[in-house]
């Protein structure tokens, strides 16, 4: 039985998210006493597939039809069965994201696994196979025990602090058994986000809401994000505003992140918008408003009036 990682390319990198389920998946297998393969699908550089083999994977399955550059999650599940079959593989780890819940649904479907979405923790194995998963927009914890013989784990982004080490794996090229069926639904174009840093992957994030009066004045938060390469969100009405792009509402009804670090500047905290980010490691909040609830969920808070804090808080980052 050996542990096989789904990996996700974002134009030939390997994601940040899927280095954390390759270190995951690597851990898992220590636990299993078995081996690690990260399965790369879509066209990937060498010097790319290597940084597998440097966070854990014992080997590296590429499967470099460039069919598969495009995310799409029929074909993937497909592979990812196959490679599975192939390997052995009993446990299949990728990182939880909106690629990752498609395929893995599927890939649950044809495989008659059990799935386990936003897994925080390695698996506890004394008494079968339990695993603590992120329930409720993070706001609670659920074990859950896994009985099907194939497990599906989707860790959640940022729970994991990968280990590099030097290590280097030996690449497979991986020749799958590709339908044109699979490829019925064919991604046609692709609109980026133009921001430095992507939100969902972001370390760090610098947010705006209404407090930031105006689109006028984001400049000010950008300052912040580039000083701490942190990626920039903004809440709901904002959005709704046209003061910034859609992309970038976070929370209930917009993306959900676990960033390292999220500072909230302007945002009253809205139980809408705590559900987009409760799940971040540290909270930093900035309000003029002692009542603000926002408060009540932040590790650190500043009181004051955002246009004075923000340029100072960027000063003092920058060290000036
Ligand atoms: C079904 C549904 C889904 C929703 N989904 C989402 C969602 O996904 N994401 C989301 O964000 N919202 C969502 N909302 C909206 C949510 O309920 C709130 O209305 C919204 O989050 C409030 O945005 P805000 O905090 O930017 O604005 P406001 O509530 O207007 O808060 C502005 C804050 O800025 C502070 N402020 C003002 N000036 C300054 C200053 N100079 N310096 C410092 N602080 C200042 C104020 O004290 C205040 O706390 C949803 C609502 C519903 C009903």
């Amino acid at each position: 039985m050996s542990v096989l990682v789904f990996v996700e390319l974002d134009e030939g990198a390997l994601k940040k998210s899927s280095l954390e389920a390759v270190y995951y998946g690597s851990q898992v297998a220590e636990q299993l006493g078995t081996t690690t393969s990260a399965l790369v699908l879509g066209e990937a550089a060498p010097d790319e597939l290597a940084k597998a083999g440097r966070f854990g994977a014992g080997k590296v399955l590429h499967a470099a039809d460039a069919r598969l550059n495009d995310g799409n999650p029929m074909a993937y599940a497909g592979v990812v069965a196959e490679a599975a079959g192939r390997e052995g593989a009993k446990v299949i780890v990728l990182a939880k994201s909106s690629l990752g819940d498609a395929m893995a649904a599927r890939l649950a479907g044809k495989l008659k696994a059990g799935l386990a979405a936003n897994v925080t923790d390695l698996p506890d194995l004394s008494n079968g196979f339990r695993v603590k998963r992120s329930i409720f927009t993070g706001k609670a914890f659920a074990f859950t025990e896994l009985t099907a013989e194939t497990k599906i784990l989707a860790i959640r982004k940022n729970t994991i602090t990968p280990e590099e080490t030097e290590a280097d794996a030996p690449v497979e090229s991986f020749q799958p058994t590709l339908n044109d069926a699979d490829f019925a639904v064919r991604v046609t174009g692709t609109e980026k986000a133009t921001g430095e840093v992507l939100l969902p992957e972001a370390d760090i994030v610098v947010s705006g809401g209404r407090g930031m009066k105006g689109p006028e004045n984001w400049a000010m938060l950008e300052n912040l994000a580039h000083a701490l390469h942190a990626a920039t969100a903004c809440s709901k009405p904002v959005s709704d505003l046209d003061w910034r792009p859609h992309h970038e509402h976070v929370g209930q009804t917009g993306i959900k992140i676990s960033p390292n670090l999220y500072i909230a500047c302007g945002i009253s905290g809205a139980i809408q918008h705590l559900a987009g980010v409760n799940s971040s490691k540290v909270i930093v909040v900035i309000n003029k408003d002692p009542e603000a609830p926002f408060f009540k969920s932040a590790d650190y808070g500043i009181v004051g009036d955002l246009f004075d804090v923000l340029p100072r808080l960027t000063k003092a980052v920058e060290g000036k």
